[in-house]
């Protein structure tokens, strides 16, 4: 695999990765929430970024921004809507931009839901999606400034990716994740066993993320609005939006 990628714990929960392209040597850093792990990580294996990557504004995946560029001189791309709410953004991405980390290139999918400007990238190469606070293992972000309609929508692009894909999320929040998708999934067999697997891992202290894609797709009921009984359930059959907007509304109130 072209992709090396790290994952480094920050904060509480957050995950940054640390990407590198085997052929050039070229570093990103995606979400850098703070510096000292960060750099840390970085420095235990002799890795000198140039590029950072900010999924969306919020304070814990762009608080590392600041360091890092002063120590690396690393260049900062963002998402072109939020530009007015990321400092020192080099160079501002849109939907279908290219993007590279040396020769790996990726692609840039608009996902507004959980901020309005939210952006993922895919590396086709790992394969991996690096989701930000999009989609998570077993769940989704909050919407804190989209709509259901919007969050759906990108929610759907995701979706439309490779079964192989690796989602590298923002977040550890897939236990509580799971425990609430069980709540409105009950019967699926799927999400039943890889709960089973994440209760593992977590009580081994293992990150339960990256996450397959076509795991999620079976597993993860923000993903699942469309499925005819977990819509008849949230008492929206044939309205996706209506039943996604239901789950998530009932996931604030777990
Ligand atoms: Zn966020
Ligand atoms: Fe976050």
């Amino acid at each position: 695999m072209a992709l090396e990628i790290e994952l480094v714990p920050a904060l509480s929960d957050n995950y940054v990765y640390l990407v590198r392209d085997a052929a050039t040597g070229t570093v990103a850093v995606i979400d850098p929430a703070e510096p000292d792990p960060v750099d840390a990580a970085l420095t235990a294996r002799g890795w000198k970024p140039s590029l950072i990557f900010n999924t969306h504004h919020h304070g814990d995946h762009i608080g590392g921004n600041a360091a890092l560029i002063q120590k690396y001189g690393c260049r900062l791309i963002g998402p072109a809507a939020e530009a007015h709410r990321i400092p020192g953004m080099d160079a501002m991405v849109k939907e279908g931009d290219r993007v590279e980390i040396g020769a790996e290139q990726g692609v840039v999918f608009e996902t507004p839901g959980h901020t309005k400007g939210h952006i993922a990238l895919h590396f086709p190469g790992g394969p991996a999606l690096f989701a930000g606070d999009t989609l998570f293992a077993l769940g989704c972000g909050r919407m804190f400034e989209g709509t259901p309609r919007e969050f759906w929508t990108s929610l759907l692009k995701l979706r439309a990716l490779p079964d192989a894909t690796k989602v590298y999320c923002g977040h550890e929040y897939t236990q509580s994740n799971a425990r609430f998708a069980l709540s409105v999934d009950p019967g699926n067999a799927a999400l039943v066993a890889q709960v089973a697997e994440v209760d593992r891992k977590r009580s081994q202290n293992l990150p339960t993320v990256p996450s397959l894609l076509g795991d999620e797709k079976l597993a993860n009921p923000f993903l699942r609005a469309d499925n005819p009984d977990l819509a008849r359930r949230m008492g929206a059959p044939d309205d996706p939006v209506a039943a996604f907007a239901e789950i998530r509304k009932r996931k604030d109130n777990f």
